[in-house]
């Protein structure tokens, strides 16, 4: 997954599983010559959550010297969480906040890797996040998705940075109980007030149900998903390239990315970037079909 002389930006969001990344990348600098390793933390703007988990990374990171930057959804997509979940409801927009916390937090992750000139960004999805993904795809049907699941995803295109997840066949509980040993975190358990609108966390009560009456029903999923992969590269089916995002220049599978529809549907898009998606809609009026739910108000 990493080369010498990487530089890699780690997703953290001062939990569990992302300060067990980020510690478990540290000491993996013993091991790859030049690998540089900068903290990204996204910081949704999630009243009475997020702040509680901050101090795990900058405590962490200024004990040891660990470079970080906290880069927050006010600054870079325009409004906090809660604000956007608050416009979306008055505007019954029909997404919901998982939909905005997730895309929106993969782009400013993208933004900012980018700007440190970073080479490779890695998250610290675990085995069961990768297979409660993969459930909730086959669910909706959502084959794109299914095969974008890879531990690795290669920089295919400029301005593309490669993903990796080095926890992919980790389980929750041992990257949980990784981070206790090691004290990265508190003992405590906060949890985000729009997880009742999720349905991964039904999934994810099923799917230990069943490793518990089944033990190893979990691998045996990632196995499954792994060959669905690996079938469809070997068949050619996995070509899929990226383009950059005309608005914001993410990695996008259309010429504007999903952030950017979800700004413009939400408001947030600036004078200059609204004039952009104008000029894109009238050279590609098919793009219309991405955006139903924006309503230019000028
Ligand atoms: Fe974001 Fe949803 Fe997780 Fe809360 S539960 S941090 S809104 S993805
Ligand atoms: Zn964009």
């Amino acid at each position: 997954m990493l080369n010498p002389g990487d530089h890699v930006v780690v997703g953290v969001s001062g939990g569990k599983d992302s300060m067990a990344l980020l510690h478990f990348l540290l000491k993996m600098k013993r091991k790859i010559p030049g690998l540089e390793i900068t903290a990204v933390l996204v910081d949704e703007g999630i009243k009475g959550y997020r702040e509680k988990t901050i101090p795990n990374l900058t405590r962490y990171a200024e004990a040891r010297g660990v470079k970080y930057i906290i880069a927050s959804f006010r600054d870079y997509i325009g409004a906090t969480l809660d604000e956007i979940v608050e416009t979306s409801f008055t505007q019954k927009l029909p997404h919901m906040p998982c939909s905005y916390c997730g895309v929106f937090r993969r782009n400013v992750l993208n933004i900012v890797a980018r700007e440190v000139n970073a080479t490779v960004i890695a998250t610290a999805h675990n085995l069961d996040d990768v297979i409660q993904t993969y459930l909730m795809n086959l669910i909706n049907n959502s084959w794109d998705r299914i095969l974008s699941l890879a531990p690795v995803r290669e920089a295919k295109g400029e301005g593309i940075v490669k993903r990796i997840k080095p926890f992919y066949e980790i389980p929750e509980k041992e990257t949980a109980l990784y981070a206790l040993i090691n004290r990265l975190v508190e003992p405590e358990f906060h949890q985000c007030p729009y997880v009742k609108y999720n349905v991964r966390f039904t999934i994810r009560k099923v799917l230990n149900e069943l490793e518990d009456r089944y033990p190893g029903s979990k691998h045996g999923l990632l196995r499954s998903l792994l060959d669905i992969i690996s079938l469809h590269e070997k068949a050619g089916l996995l070509k899929k390239e990226y383009t950059k995002c005309k608005i914001c220049g993410s990695p996008a599978s259309h010429s504007i990315c999903r952030s950017c529809i979800f700004r413009a549907e939400l408001g947030l898009l600036k004078r200059d970037e609204k004039s952009k998606l104008e000029e894109i809609i009238n050279l590609e009026p098919e793009i219309k079909h991405l955006l139903k739910h924006y309503h230019n108000p000028s």
